[in-house]
């Protein structure tokens, strides 16, 4: 469904009216836009900052306090520089680039060639598609740069800029931001140079002790946070699907060696029941097995979602083994380990003390942002045939944001139908009683018809219309987003109503 220029998939039709919705109606921002925005940098608007808190909220909620295990932590961004020698990531978390020597410009090698795929499939070649990512992965497997710009030159993929296939050798980029602490440092003093973390799962393996010890913590059990990360990924596009600067929710969960298994299993149906209870469709989703493993797993999965651009990684599943814990323990010379004396059957003794193995959920809260905003997106057609509109036909359409109540930025939106007669009283004491439960707004400007139009493009549920009626039997028109049905409700039960389509 993306427009090919070239190499590239830029967002087309339905994704860049998706773009240009969350702008208009304060979703997302181009980070300082008026300097002519920062790539891959976004901010995010009086609508999307409540939007994004509220499935924040939710993630949270589903991990940390209806489980009986788990308990979450807020670590901080800058961490000590010999985390991330332990963790691998000054050595690994590299990306294979090329560059265009006529462009000048830098491509993440699978980014080249996905984008080359999602061409073929365009033009139908289904098969030629699917071999030549199946190519790109046993290459990417064995790390054979040479192999891999074969493919690239063997093809044809050329640069989007220059049109060329005028390629450099393929090298690592590391993708890591640093920076230097104190003030009368030079920035070339290794030293002082301090990383922007680019994942948060490094600030619970350095506190799993803390945590365990102080909240007495008995094994299997987790470990949860949600937090910025930052990556200099090179080919940022796709609007927030990827940026530089972003939120990850993750969640270690620690458990006996020997477990991992059972735990990846449980944790991969979890994690996807969680996606299906916002009652966005099962279809949408889907696992991809990872063919090349990171250097710290035994296992691992994506959930992929069916993004405007195609299905793409949501969220991670890793077994990580005990490698973090286990390089923590190597570089910082303090012991990770846990002592468990539960009873172990095969010998009739305490487990005693092990490192333990983890299992890891990792999603990324603005991809998951974005998969919400952009299922719930319709343009709807409610022109009426002639028939029913009596003659002429008439022509009507609306844009509504489907969004699960839960996650709505307004859940009740309060007008009242004129600016006189009393009714902005009645509609002031709604929003007296109400805005202490849930988030209310109050509009009184524009006819009821716009008024409605604009809460549908916010995705609020609920808009109650307050009318002369009101005043004589304390009820009120409630009007339900997505059937347009309206209803005459009592006062005394909207807050009961809107409740209760969020619990
Ligand atoms: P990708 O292959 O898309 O670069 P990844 O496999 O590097 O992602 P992980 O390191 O597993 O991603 O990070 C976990 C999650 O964090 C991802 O599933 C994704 O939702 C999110 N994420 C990772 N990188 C970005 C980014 N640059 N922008 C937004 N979200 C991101």
């Amino acid at each position: 469904m993306t427009e090919q220029v070239k190499g590239i998939s830029l967002p087309a039709g339905r994704f860049q009216a998706i773009i240009s919705h969350c702008k208009e109606y304060g979703f997302i921002f181009p980070s300082s836009e008026i300097y002519d925005g920062l790539q891959a940098v976004y901010d995010y608007g009086q609508m999307g900052s409540e939007l994004k808190k509220n499935i924040r909220d939710y993630w949270w909620k589903s991990m940390t306090q209806l489980q009986d295990n788990i308990v979450g932590i807020d670590a901080a961004i800058f961490m000590h520089p010999t985390t991330w020698k332990a963790s691998g990531h000054v050595d690994n978390f590299n990306d294979p680039m090329i560059d265009n020597k006529d462009s000048k410009k830098r491509y993440r090698v699978d980014h080249l060639v996905e984008a080359y795929s999602d061409e073929l499939r365009a033009a139908g070649q289904e098969a030629k598609a699917d071999e030549v990512i199946a190519e790109m992965e046993r290459l990417l497997a064995k790390d054979d740069f040479p192999g891999l710009k074969k493919l690239i030159e063997d093809n044809k993929i050329s640069c989007a800029i220059s049109g060329t296939c005028n390629w450099t050798d393929i090298r690592q980029f590391n993708l890591m931001f640093s920076t230097e602490f104190g003030s009368t440092v030079s920035s070339e003093d290794e030293d002082n140079k301090v990383y922007l973390r680019p994942e948060t799962a490094q600030g619970i393996f350095v506190n799993f002790l803390n945590v365990q010890k102080s909240g007495r913590m008995k094994i299997p059990f987790g470990i949860a946070q949600v937090g910025k990360a930052f990556r200099n990924e090179i080919v940022a596009r796709q609007f927030i699907f990827r940026m530089r600067e972003f939120e990850q929710m993750e969640m270690q969960f620690f458990i006996r060696p020997g477990s991992q298994k059972e735990w990846y299993e449980k944790w991969k149906t979890t994690r996807l029941e969680w996606h299906k209870s916002l009652g966005i469709p099962a279809e949408k989703y889907r696992f991809h097995d990872h063919v090349k493993l990171a250097h710290y797993a035994d296992a691992a999965c994506d959930i992929e979602f069916e993004f405007p651009m195609g299905f793409k990684e949501l969220e991670g599943i890793h077994s990580r083994t005990d490698f973090d814990l286990k390089q923590h323990q190597e570089y910082s010379k303090k012991k990770q380990q846990y002592f468990d004396n539960d009873i172990d059957p095969a010998t009739g003794k305490p487990y005693g003390n092990y490192i333990p193995y983890v299992i890891e959920t990792s999603i990324g809260l603005d991809r998951m942002f974005l998969a919400v905003i952009s299922h719930a997106y319709e343009e709807q057609d409610l022109s009426l045939p002639a028939a029913e509109a009596g003659q002429p036909e008439k022509s009507d359409s609306r844009v509504v944001l489907h969004l699960p109540a839960k996650l709505a930025p307004i859940k009740l939106a309060v007008l009242p139908l004129t600016k006189k007669d009393g009714l902005p009283e009645i509609a002031e004491q709604i929003m007296k009683d109400c805005r202490g439960e849930f988030r209310c707004f109050y509009e009184e400007k524009d006819s009821i018809g716009k008024r409605y139009r604009r809460m549908d493009a916010l995705g609020t549920p609920f808009c109650v219309t307050v009318d002369h009626q009101s005043k004589e039997d304390q009820t009120v028109t409630i009007r339900h987003r997505d059937s347009m049905l309206q209803e005459r409700v009592a006062i005394s039960d909207l807050k009961r109503i809107v409740l209760e389509s969020i619990a």
